[in-house]
């Protein structure tokens, strides 16, 4: 259902992937080769799993209706009428953990578009159509109330900056924002943008932040399918930039960079968007920053899957540990479904416990949130941004 004058949501959003009615359509649809849970052709016995290319709920329940392919025929079929939307058709779709490991693999699109804008999609349709999961209830109402998933009150927002000594944008002008995102709100989500506000002080950046005007940059309400709060939340974002001028956006958080560079897509690229880790190393590369204090551990870094696969960001935060002295560097979604998300973080905890690192470091606050909450296996996490700032 579409409200008269708004943007299409849901299935029509995506309409132009679902209707393969003619061969050439077809061809832009699914073709069931299976590269996208990492059991393509090349391994038709799904005998082998890629180490690293795992559809975390297929490999976690071993049916098929949890493959990535399955997921985008459901939702066709939804679209042309063939079938309902029922409670199991609902728990396939919100048990998909937003790896973008799929929208990586599947090659059968040449606009940038994948198997997982289709489980968006299908999302969409569920809360347009039915509300959204009783599980997401509080998060739903969070944004609409607060601006934030978690509810927070907005009078807390900007807590973290509290001691800094940063400025506020509606104080002053800067072309440069630093956005801290939801995270930060939470004490346990706070230590990456701290340390990545101390380093810009530490380079002599000039730059501000929202401060308690700070929203939610709206990644949960696109990755759930609450894509009318998703767009409230950018035009409320992108409003606020415009009108104060900023020309780069420094993000603490990679998921936040993810949406936000959804929005400079949208928005005609008149502002850069760059992620603390990018910013940082940048910082070092023009010698703006030193790391002099050797820090002798052996440690490991774990690409978030918004960072990495979301924002091709991969180079940055490993050029950052090579630049600290000492340093041996190894390379080795919790809401709807705890046990999955337990797996998966136990999963990447046991590969990076593989490597013999001391330390995993990560440059994702949702990530971190995820490992520490593993107590039993034994590798500590830190923020990266946090780790680097002890060796200046
Ligand atoms: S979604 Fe893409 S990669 Fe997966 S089976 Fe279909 S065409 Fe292949
Ligand atoms: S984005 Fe979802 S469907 Fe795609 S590989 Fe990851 S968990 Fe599977």
């Amino acid at each position: 259902m579409q409200d008269e004058g708004k943007k299409p949501i849901g299935l029509e959003r995506v309409k132009q992937w679902l209707y393969a009615k003619g061969l050439d359509q077809r061809s832009s649809g699914c073709v069931l080769c299976g590269s996208c849970y990492g059991h393509g052709p090349a391994n038709p016995m799904e005998d082998v799993p890629g180490p690293k290319e795992k559809c975390p709920p297929y490999e976690f329940y071993k049916f098929q209706r949890h493959t990535p392919k399955s997921r985008w025929l459901m939702a066709q079929r939804v679209f042309h009428g063939l079938d309902p939307i029922t409670p199991e058709l609902k728990e396939v779709m919100y048990a998909c953990t937003n790896c973008l490991m799929c929208q990586e693999l599947c090659g059968v699109r040449g606009d940038g578009y994948g198997p997982w804008d289709i489980t968006v999609a299908m999302r969409e349709e569920i809360t347009a159509k039915d509300g959204p999961m009783a599980v997401h209830r509080p998060i739903y109402d969070g944004l609409q109330q607060h601006d934030n998933p978690w509810a927070q009150p907005k009078a807390e927002r900007g807590a973290w900056a509290q001691g800094l000594g940063l400025t506020k944008l509606s104080e002053s002008k800067a072309s440069t924002l630093l956005f801290a995102g939801c995270s930060a709100d939470r004490a346990s989500g706070r230590s990456g943008v701290i340390a990545l506000a101390q380093l810009m002080q530490q380079a002599g950046e000039d730059f501000a932040i929202l401060g308690d005007e700070e929203k939610c940059c709206g990644l949960y309400a696109f990755d759930l399918g609450f894509r009318r709060e998703y767009e409230r939340l950018k035009d409320d974002n992108l409003a606020r930039l415009q009108h104060a001028g900023i020309k780069r956006v420094v993000v603490a958080c990679g998921s936040c960079q993810r949406i936000w560079r959804e929005y400079a897509k949208e928005a005609g690229a008149g502002f850069q968007v760059i992620h603390g880790v990018e910013y940082v190393e940048q910082l070092v590369q023009s010698g703006r920053l030193k790391f002099t204090k050797p820090v002798n551990k052996k440690v490991t870094y774990h690409d978030s899957c918004h960072l990495g696969r979301g924002c091709g960001v991969y180079a940055a935060p490993r050029n950052i540990l090579r630049a600290i002295p000492g340093i041996q560097l190894v390379d080795g979604v919790p809401e709807a479904d705890p046990a999955l998300a337990e797996w998966n973080a136990a999963d990447r905890m046991r590969e990076a416990a593989e490597t013999g690192a001391e330390l995993m470091l990560t440059s994702s606050a949702l990530c971190q949130r995820s490992f520490n909450e593993l107590k039993s296996i034994g590798v500590p996490s830190q923020d990266l941004l946090e780790f680097a700032w002890q060796a200046l």
